[in-house]
């Protein structure tokens, strides 16, 4: 058996989110960490993927305090700036594995701090290519899938999580579907959903609406909106994984359990990730 727990449904920045005085941050009491999962089989592997600043707290969330596997879909912020809680000063880990792209690994060759810690033995880099398995212990398999996202300091891969029942997909952040589809040679994401046979998808939902930012340049941060991908899904069918939207920026009015957002996305059949949930693969 393998068991996922949600460790954060957050978009980089976390909700409530640094700076921001409006509403949608005036609840402090109501933590959203940034997005990561928490992955146990019985094999006695114990994954992480992304490590973000709110490490501590997921790693009371999940029960977990060590882990023997990292593995990062990209470089930007919210899911790489937990990576110094790992070294001397707080947990000392040492001989984590570390799962990421080659170009991933070039940036931790080159940051002296995340250079350091690799010589100390906190970490092991392990370089994954797209489209590979980079982790099987038998009952636990874990597949990259290469995904179009701004590229400034790495690339950006989703993950598949096999266990020995279900398969989930881990894709929080992506630029368009338009290019995610193009790249995969896939017409719609059902098409795409089918041939990758997930079960689970837990996809990017920073967004609601294309308009959300205000006068921020939507370009700077390319996500497609939740309305943009429940138009290209429409109503879950037959034989349709089940999706759930991640990654909410907290601007997002599907923090609110009880909006009219929400229960758009659950007439049509999909549903929203919350943190402590569990999918059992
Ligand atoms: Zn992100
Ligand atoms: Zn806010
Ligand atoms: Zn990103």
């Amino acid at each position: 058996m393998v068991e996922v727990m949600v460790l954060g449904v957050a978009q980089d920045g976390g909700h409530p989110q640094p700076g921001c005085l409006r509403p949608c941050c005036a609840n402090v009491a109501d933590q959203h960490y940034p997005v990561s999962l928490g992955v146990r089989s019985d094999e006695g592997s114990n994954l992480l993927i992304e490590a973000t600043r709110h490490l501590g707290d997921q790693f009371t969330l999940w029960g977990q305090t060590e882990v023997n596997h990292l593995l990062l879909t990209h470089a930007h912020f919210g899911h790489i700036d937990g990576l110094g809680l790992f070294g001397r000063e707080t947990l000392a880990s040492r001989g984590i594995q570390l799962h990421v792209s080659a170009s991933m690994k070039q940036l931790v060759n080159q940051t002296p701090q995340w250079n350091l810690m690799v010589q100390q033995g906190v970490f092991q880099v392990q370089t994954f290519a797209s489209g590979t398995s980079v982790f099987n212990d038998g009952s636990l398999s874990v597949e990259t899938i290469q995904v179009p996202h701004r590229d400034e300091l790495s690339d950006m891969h989703a993950f598949i999580l096999r266990g020995p029942n279900k398969s989930l997909l881990f894709l929080p952040d992506h630029d368009t579907w338009e290019e995610t589809l193009s790249l995969h040679d896939v017409a719609s994401i059902r098409a795409w959903l089918s041939k990758l046979e997930v079960d689970f998808a837990l996809l990017d939902g920073t967004f609601w609406s294309a308009d959300e930012l205000g006068g921020r340049d939507q370009s700077k941060v390319p996500h497609p909106p939740v309305l943009q991908t429940l138009d290209m899904l429409g109503n879950r069918e037959q034989g349709d994984p089940e999706v759930y939207f991640t990654h909410l920026n907290h601007t997002n009015p599907l923090y609110n359990y009880d909006g009219e957002q929400m229960a758009h996305v659950t007439s049509l059949g999909w549903k929203v990730a919350f943190q402590g949930q569990r999918f059992t693969l």
